[in-house]
């Protein structure tokens, strides 16, 4: 794409080290005298888009100074949590202040003396009603021989953000990374991956090339020259956030030992790629430019987050990443998943999308009973649409050509609902009303037949007695254990109730959340597994008595237990596919159809 040109002056940023090991940054802006002369308020944004939680980053930003083009020291006052009002100056301003970079995610600063992670949304200030100003960023005093990786393109020895949006959208990783590339369709494509693991990069950077090309072969191209993938491992991390050119992830190293481990993290991969058009491109309105005030609500975050969750799977798929059964077993899980979550009767997918703020990136233990998961449950009714394109098309049609459509339609630009309902329209052949109003605004149970039939799969779903296998499946108390249901979860290992499912034995016996069970039937309980294995020793209508701490007093509680009504949702292929469903299978996964039971 073209650079946009603009006439502004820019404002200059250095950034520097203070103390690596004490994660600790300084940060220069320069405003040119055109942006302040008559005063300006420069604020940091309360979040980044992708994520959408109020961060508030600006309590890691202290040592706020000013001084004008003279170099005399200037007043500000600050006028809200994340906002200072900068006096008028003719000879332009320097701002400088320290930031702490100590959270290592995809959505947050980190620093120390290993790299840098730095995030748009967290480290630059920027001048109310000046967005479109741009900026060059410099790097000063960093150890010797680190490089810097970032989507933004070389300008006078900088790095150039054409305005505000852009350079919230372009993270920097700074450090010694190692260095991949590959060109297709004429862009090119880089990988900068930090940290050490046990896996086989070659590998990774091969697959990563293989999604690129399914998805280019969804859109017709690339909607961009040059694209950055940004991969750091780090021990117990899963991440990803998308940007227009470029993605952050965060892999665990040892997930790398695990052949499963490697085809998440493709999956991952290919999610945030697929945003570079579902959110980055096609997108609500709201999405950009952003409002980086507040929390900016979009009801479409099923179609966001959720289509890509189901495309994502089609892309690994696709770029023969992945096997099957292991995407049979996530799309089952994920199934599994929400017939078990007691809000799915609470919470229509749009009204998730909406609460994504309160919510989703701010859950309880009230989240299982009162919210659906706009990701999983988004992405089975992906799946739904896509089965139904397929009948209406005799397996020709599916969810990816309902995305080519859309962009060909909206490109890059807002898309909302209508848009939507237009693509399904004009791809099935029928009014999309009745699917919107049942899976989309409203409540109703996710429903298979439409996947089996187009696809000559089976979603059987099985109750726990019936998964048991081996020696298991002939024992008599193991048969008994799988049907007795209390209806709890607990936090960690500890005894303490995590969850009360609504309507369940534990709920009727009064048991709730943040309850600690110290015995049952007379047995001390220290632990959820000795919880789990006493009530196991019942049958469903056999009663116990449970003590329980609740705020410091000790009370008993009668729980007469029931049979297990969860159900756990195993996808296979059926024996009777007829040629047709075979074909539409091959025709959404690029895989042949599964010969045996998977
Ligand atoms: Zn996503």
């Amino acid at each position: 794409m073209a650079l946009k040109t603009t006439t502004l002056a820019p404002i200059l940023a250095t950034i520097r080290p203070l103390s690596l090991s004490m994660h600790e940054l300084e940060v220069e802006l320069a405003f040119p005298p055109e942006a302040v002369a008559e005063g300006a308020v420069a604020a940091l944004p309360a979040w980044t888009p992708g994520s959408y939680l109020v961060r508030d980053y600006a309590r890691l930003l202290d040592r706020l100074k000013v001084v004008d083009g003279l170099g005399q020291p200037r007043p500000t006052e600050k006028v809200d949590k994340q906002s200072w009002r900068l006096a008028p100056s003719a000879s332009g301003l320097t701002v400088t202040y320290r930031l702490f970079c100590n959270e290592l995610t995809v959505r947050t600063n980190h620093a120390d003396a290993t790299h840098a992670h730095l995030v748009g949304a967290a480290t630059f200030l920027y001048l109310e009603g000046q967005g479109g100003r741009p900026y060059l960023v410099r790097f000063e005093g960093f150890p010797k021989g680190w490089r810097v990786a970032t989507s933004l393109p070389r300008r006078d020895g900088a790095y150039l953000a054409v305005d505000h949006d852009t350079l919230v959208d372009s993270p920097f990783e700074l450090g010694t990374f190692r260095k991949h590339a590959f060109h297709l369709r004429g862009c090119e494509f880089q990988l900068a991956v930090t940290g050490q693991h046990p896996g086989d990069e070659a590998r990774i950077v091969e697959v990563t090339e293989a999604i690129v090309g399914v998805c280019a072969r969804i859109f017709g191209g690339f909607p961009f020259h040059r694209y950055l993938f940004l991969l750091t491992f780090s021990p117990r991390q899963r991440g990803g956030l998308e940007h227009r050119d470029c993605t952050s992830l965060l892999a665990d190293p040892q997930q790398l030992e695990r052949s499963e481990g490697y085809w998440d993290l493709f999956t991952l991969i290919a999610h945030e790629f697929f945003h570079v058009w579902n959110v980055k491109r096609m997108r609500d309105k709201v999405l950009g430019p952003f409002d980086y005030r507040g929390e900016v609500v979009t009801r479409l975050l099923w179609f966001h987050e959720g289509f890509t969750s189901f495309m994502q799977y089609v892309i690994v798929l696709k770029a023969g990443a992945v096997p099957w059964h292991w995407v049979a077993r996530k799309l089952g899980a994920s199934w599994t998943d929400n017939l078990g979550r007691a809000g799915r009767m609470e919470q229509s997918l749009e009204e998730a999308s909406f609460d994504a703020w309160i919510r989703h990136y701010k859950p309880s233990e009230f989240s299982a009973n009162s919210t659906v998961n706009y990701y999983d449950k988004g992405a089975m009714v992906a799946w739904m649409l896509d089965a139904d394109l397929r009948l209406a098309s005799e397996g020709a049609r599916g969810l990816e050509d309902f995305f080519g459509l859309l962009w060909e339609r909206c490109g890059d630009g807002p898309l909302g609902d209508e848009e939507l309902r237009g693509a399904f329209r004009d791809l099935a052949g029928r009014d999309p009303g009745p699917f919107w109003s049942r899976y989309i605004q409203g409540r109703a149970e996710l429903d298979a037949s439409a996947i089996e039939k187009a696809y000559g799969l089976r979603l059987a779903a099985k109750a726990p007695w019936e998964t048991l296998t081996g020696s298991d499946a002939e024992d008599l108390d193991a048969l008994r254990r799988a049907r007795t249901y209390a209806g709890l979860t607990f936090q960690g290992n500890g005894p303490a109730i995590q969850n009360v499912a609504p309507g369940s034995p534990a709920a009727r016996a009064g048991l709730g959340y943040g309850m600690e069970i110290v015995a049952v039937d007379g047995w001390r309980t220290a632990s959820a597994q000795e919880v789990q294995n006493r009530i196991g020793d019942g049958a469903p209508g056999d009663i116990f008595e449970v003590l329980a701490s609740d705020r410091g007093r000790v009370g008993s509680y009668v729980l007469t237990l029931g049979e297990n009504p969860l159900r756990t949702t195993y996808i296979s292929a059926d024996a009777k596919a007829t040629a047709g469903q075979k074909a539409a299978f091959q025709a959404w996964t690029g895989q042949p159809f599964p010969a045996r039971r998977s």
